[in-house]
């Protein structure tokens, strides 16, 4: 069973869930969150910048309506969320943060991990209290009614179902495990793109089964990284008990290799990922009408939820 609406406000409530609250994995710090890097500014996005800058998804509102489109942001700005407090963000992730990434190293791949689903549940509440307030206004000017059998009562719902499935499904992998030190629950599996310049950052968490929201979610964190001038790494984190069902839905990411692997990742990325940093110099060789099928491509992803289709400008690296 689904939780009801008043279970819902009281696990929020205990939880000390809001907006700008640090998300730890106990959930019980009163600080508040910070603007904290989901992709690491020093040794990642150093990398990718050029004159301080790079490429992240940005959407510019205007009579028309949103327009999404990849945009210049400055690199310390970039990739950030609200979602730890100075203190937590500094100290949860110190291990990642302070040495070069190891992709044999468990507890660093955990902590990636963890940051990306992490950054992910905020984007979710972030939406949710966006839908929140849409539909209180509606209700306020009497286009809706109060009992939240609305279509907009219904959708702010959802993404509060979306984002306690999260929270759960984060609760039972990585935040007691976390807490204890122990990283054997969660498994990943590492690709290395070799011969490859610096292009594209990327960390989020997707689901790889569409499931009600009482049942537990089948999921994977992806971070996508420059490590060197010449190497980049993908790494996919998984709970172990799901890894038959998530290495089938990544079957041909993980079973491809050289350029087709790099295509078959661009079109994940570009189907499910929003969180991506792209370098200006990768960007500029793109030119102009290339740039804007990536960008056309990526809107109707996120407007329709499918896949990309198959187009060799699609090719992100
Ligand atoms: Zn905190």
């Amino acid at each position: 069973m689904a939780p009801k609406t008043e279970d819902l406000a009281e696990f929020f409530r205990i939880r000390k869930i809001g907006f700008g609250r640090c998300l730890v994995p106990t959930m019980q710090c009163d600080q508040p969150a910070i603007r904290a890097h989901s992709i690491q500014n020093r040794q990642t996005i150093a990398l990718l910048e050029q004159d301080n800058h790079v490429l992240a998804w940005q959407p510019r509102f205007s009579q028309a309506g949103p327009d999404i489109a990849l945009r210049r942001i400055g690199r310390n700005d970039a990739s950030t969320f609200a979602g730890f407090c100075n203190q937590h963000d500094t100290e949860l992730f110190r291990p990642l943060d302070t040495k070069p990434l190891d992709g044999a190293d468990r507890e660093q791949l955990f902590l990636l991990a963890y940051r990306g689903i992490t950054c992910e549940l905020h984007a979710i509440m972030s939406s949710a209290v966006q839908l929140q307030s849409l539909y209180t206004a509606r209700v306020e000017r009497g286009v809706d009614s109060a009992d939240s059998s609305s279509p907009s009562g219904q959708k702010a719902v959802e993404q509060m179902l979306l984002f306690w499935a999260t929270w759960r499904y984060r609760h039972s992998y990585y935040d007691g495990p976390l807490l204890r030190g122990s990283f054997d629950g969660v498994e990943h599996d590492v690709i290395e793109l070799s011969s490859q310049a610096p292009c594209l950052a990327a960390s989020s968490f997707i689901t790889v089964r569409d499931a009600p929201f009482h049942e537990e979610l089948v999921g994977v964190a992806i971070n996508i990284l420059p490590v060197s001038e010449t190497r980049t790494l993908a790494v996919f984190s998984y709970a172990k008990k799901d890894q038959g069902s998530v290495r089938a839905a990544l079957d041909r990411v993980l079973g491809s290799s050289g350029d087709l692997q790099k295509y078959e990742l661009s079109k994940l990325v570009l189907s499910r990922i929003s969180n991506v940093l792209i370098s200006p110099r990768h960007y500029d060789r793109w030119g102009t009408e290339r740039a804007k099928k990536i960008a056309d491509a990526f809107v109707r992803t996120v407007e329709s939820q499918q896949d990309v289709g198959e187009d060799a400008d699609f090719m992100l690296f």
